[in-house]
């Protein structure tokens, strides 16, 4: 038997054992609106941390009192800048997505939902950091806070990770490493989230429609002018995600609501964008428009130090058998955002290889976990 040989079967041998594991996470669905889902999702990662002897914080945040998690190494009363992890626990899929697409592993896949998207990452970074869990066994203290509203928004867990980030030397984060190639993110896209609403007036469809003003019909002409406001060559997009309005067919619509998605590349292009947002005229000076723009994740930018950790980083990862690139930028957002726009070095998409986040088709790949975990005991170990 060849060395290759022996090496790929223990290879196989951690991959299964950690992908079995792992299954227990994936078929503990949590998705972010289930605050009961969630506390069970956070009971296991709980009991693991605990088990490892990590130091362990479960807190309740928000009006939904979400579980979040803080999980350390740090001895008590060491106060020096350490090593930030962000996770989320959360999932984007509703209770029952199991029965349609079950946790099950074929070939190299293991399915199921939040398996990419993050429960691999998290449940890597939280067992390479059990083995380190005696404090001073790694360069810097390590922090590892894991959020339950990550694919809301982060609205309830944003202060806790900024001042996390604040008291951090650096931040890695768990989300998934992008498709094809496994590669790592150093720059997103601000996110933001616009709700317009028209308001018109109503009247009978057949006997007074004259009277009427539709809501419906000035909306149409403001999708159109807010989905132009789509520049992909300076990487801005809008996109008009949901509609609702009017009640009946034969009532000319009163009402209609739209939410709206944008992502931008930098903080001027976000100002920009609210301020075309905000001064959308009706084109019926008889309907009346409401409009309220939030800009929720700030553009993440690479910097130099985030491109010195990248470095360092990828050294680790080359030690663990694969290459780390960064990806170009990409136009999801994450908590990542928060930490950069703080100046924080950040680097996120160190997370499970795989594909399909937030699809039923959602996977990871198997036999990547051993070297994705090996890469994180090397930068937990390392990192100064
Ligand atoms: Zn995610």
């Amino acid at each position: 038997m060849s060395t290759s040989t022996l090496d790929k079967n223990s290879n196989d041998t951690l991959a299964q054992s950690l992908a079995q594991e792992l299954r227990t996470w994936i078929e503990c669905e949590s998705p972010s609106n289930d605050p009961a889902a969630v506390h069970r999702m956070a009971q296991i990662v709980v009991t693991k941390a605990r088990a490892a002897g990590l130091h362990v914080t479960l807190s309740e945040i928000g009006e939904t009192k979400l579980p979040m998690i803080v999980a350390t190494n740090r001895a008590p009363g060491d106060t020096r800048t350490g090593l930030l992890l962000l996770a989320h626990i959360d999932s984007v899929h509703p209770i029952g997505t199991l029965k349609t697409n079950p946790c099950r592993i074929e070939d190299d896949k293991l399915y199921g939902p939040g398996a990419f998207d993050m429960k691999g990452g998290a449940f890597l970074a939280l067992t390479a950091l059990g083995e380190f869990a005696t404090p001073n066994s790694t360069k810097l203290p390590v922090d590892f806070l894991l959020v339950p509203d990550e694919e809301v928004g982060s609205h309830a867990s944003r202060p806790a990770i900024e001042a996390h980030a604040r008291r951090a030397r650096y931040t890695l984060v768990c989300e998934p490493a992008r498709p094809n190639g496994g590669k790592c993110v150093t720059a997103r896209k601000g996110t933001g989230m616009t709700k317009l609403t028209v308001t018109g007036r109503p009247s009978h469809a057949g006997m007074a429609h004259e009277k009427g003003r539709s809501a419906i019909r000035e909306m149409a002409h403001q999708i159109i002018a807010l989905e132009a406001m789509t520049d992909y060559a300076r990487g801005i997009t809008v996109s008009v995600g949901t509609i609702s309005g009017g009640t009946v067919t034969n009532t000319v619509p009163s009402h209609c609501e739209v939410m709206v998605d944008f992502r931008i590349p930098d903080e001027a292009a976000g100002k920009e964008i609210e301020a075309r947002m905000l001064s959308l005229k009706p084109v019926d000076p008889d309907t009346t428009l409401a409009i309220e723009v939030e800009l929720n994740r700030p553009a993440m930018v690479k910097t130099p130090a985030a491109q010195a950790l990248l470095d360092q980083l990828i050294d680790y990862a080359d030690a663990a058998g694969f290459e780390l690139i960064d990806a170009p930028v990409t136009g999801g957002g994450s908590d990542a955002n928060f930490t950069a726009a703080l100046g924080i070095p950040s680097v996120d998409g160190l997370g499970a290889e795989g594909d399909g986040a937030h699809t039923l088709h959602e996977y990871i790949s198997v036999s990547a976990l051993p070297r994705r975990l090996q890469f994180w005991r090397n930068t937990l170990t390392q990192l100064t």
